[in-house]
């Protein structure tokens, strides 16, 4: 292997044998301990995407380290042609900390929506009788949840669909934090399922209405349609509850459901479910719905494997030990209280939303300009790594360990690069 001795180096490797499926910033990196990430030059930088919200224990967190370390000396993958001693204890442990009856481990996000779709569908055949290959699964505007062709195949993102058809059937879409849109999708015949991230990450860190989750459960039960939450996101901790879905409850997992909950029939998670140190998504539903699934029926060699499992419940623990999801809901108060503030001394940013600690500042400027990569790029320069999302939009989410002081020193960058910018 080419031993890497400058950021150049690495990036014009990447550039000649590596597809350009991403474009990324052009910063290269080599360690990451908690919030801080260097590249390999020795720089330092607070990561502020967090690999899409899939380290929020922080980088390498030692706790996960040593869990993962400690299986790696026993047993890796078995496939599920025979049990494992790791993997029921991980379906009690993930089903008891979320409150669901059964779980079906799978490794990507993608992955687990794929399950989900797939749940859903045979669900709405097999209980609530709908003619065979008439299914319909209702989606948002501005949806992200994945990349396969059926996921593409709902998107209304037209570079992520452009030339990949033709594409699956059997999906509505409708705007986003849109109850009466949703209602009448439901009077359509043969509707078993509505897909909806709980805050739309990817296109911009949309966060609808208080009592959206809740109306859309409420609408989808009264015509016995399963709401499907895509967690994948927004889940473990990121929100500053231990889901999106939990509303204000603060519990952290441990109470007895409060009134600001409201449960999905199905529940995907991924990303930081392993803390960032291998792939592991989730499937959660009660029996009802998860007992459709016969064997043979779905599937994948790595899922469930004792590696993977075990690592999500170690970074499952440390979500709880180290109340991350209070931390989240703290420091995101401090987080939009001080942008708020900057974005009326500096007109390039004209609003900040968002939840807990996964929150974005909207650029004022089109949404073909470059202005917020720009930003980005100065960001970076200044020790703060952070990514625009769709349009002029830039998603600020640390990993939840970062502390108070370092939440502040981070505004005061991003304040800086805001106010370069609105010279
Ligand atoms: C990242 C993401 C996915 C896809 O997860 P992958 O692991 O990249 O396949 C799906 N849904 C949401 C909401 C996501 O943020």
């Amino acid at each position: 292997m080419e031993t890497i001795t400058s950021s150049k180096q690495a990036i014009a490797l990447e550039e000649k044998y590596g597809a350009h499926n991403y474009h990324p910033l052009p910063v290269v990196l080599s360690k990451g301990e908690g919030v801080f990430l260097w590249d390999v030059e020795g720089k330092r930088y607070y990561d502020f995407l967090s690999a899409y919200s899939a380290v929020n224990q922080g980088h390498c967190h030692p706790r996960i380290k040593e869990s993962m370390i400690e299986q790696l000396g026993s047993l890796t993958l078995t496939s599920r042609a025979f049990y494992n001693d790791v993997l029921g204890p991980f379906e009690k442990y993930i089903t008891e900390y979320f409150g669901f009856e059964m779980v079906l481990p799978m490794n990507t996000g993608a992955e687990g929506v794929e399950t989900a779709l797939k749940l859903a569908r045979k669900w709405g055949y097999e209980r609530k009788g709908v003619a065979e290959n008439q299914a319909k699964i209702i989606v948002a505007e501005n949806n992200f949840h994945g990349r396969t062709t059926t996921i593409i195949s709902f998107s209304n993102d037209a570079n992520a669909r452009k030339s990949f058809g033709p594409f699956t059937d059997g999906f509505i879409r409708i705007p986003y934090d849109d109850i009466s849109a949703l209602e009448s999708a439901l009077s359509q015949e043969g509707v078993v399922a509505f897909l909806v991230e709980p805050i739309q990450g990817e296109a911009g860190v949309y966060t609808p209405a208080d009592d959206y989750i809740r109306k859309a459960k409420e609408a989808c039960a009264s015509k016995n349609v399963l709401l499907i939450a895509d967690e994948i996101q927004t889940g473990v901790a990121r929100t500053g509850s231990l889901l999106a879905v939990c509303g204000n409850c603060t519990c952290q997992g441990h109470c007895e459901r409060q009134e600001s909950y409201t449960k999905p029939d199905i529940l995907i998670l991924g990303k930081a479910l392993s803390g960032g140190f291998y792939p592991v998504s989730a499937v959660l539903a009660d029996k009802e719905i998860m007992e459709v699934i016969k064997p043979g029926q779905h599937g994948s060699t790595f899922g469930g494997n004792p590696l993977g499992v075990k690592v999500a419940m170690t970074a499952l623990e440390v979500v709880r030990d180290e109340k991350l999801a209070l931390n989240a809901r703290k420091l995101g108060q401090i987080f939009r209280s001080r942008m708020t503030k900057a974005i009326q001394k500096y007109p390039i940013a004209k609003l900040v939303r968002g939840k807990g600690l996964l929150n974005a500042v909207v650029i004022n400027d089109t949404s073909e300009s470059s202005t917020a990569w720009d930003i980005c790029v100065r960001l970076a320069e200044n020790g703060l790594l952070a990514k625009p999302t769709h349009g002029n939009i830039i998603r600020f989410a640390p990993p939840l360990v970062i502390t108070e002081e370092q939440l502040h020193e981070c505004c005061d960058i991003i304040e800086g690069v805001l106010r370069e910018f609105s010279k």
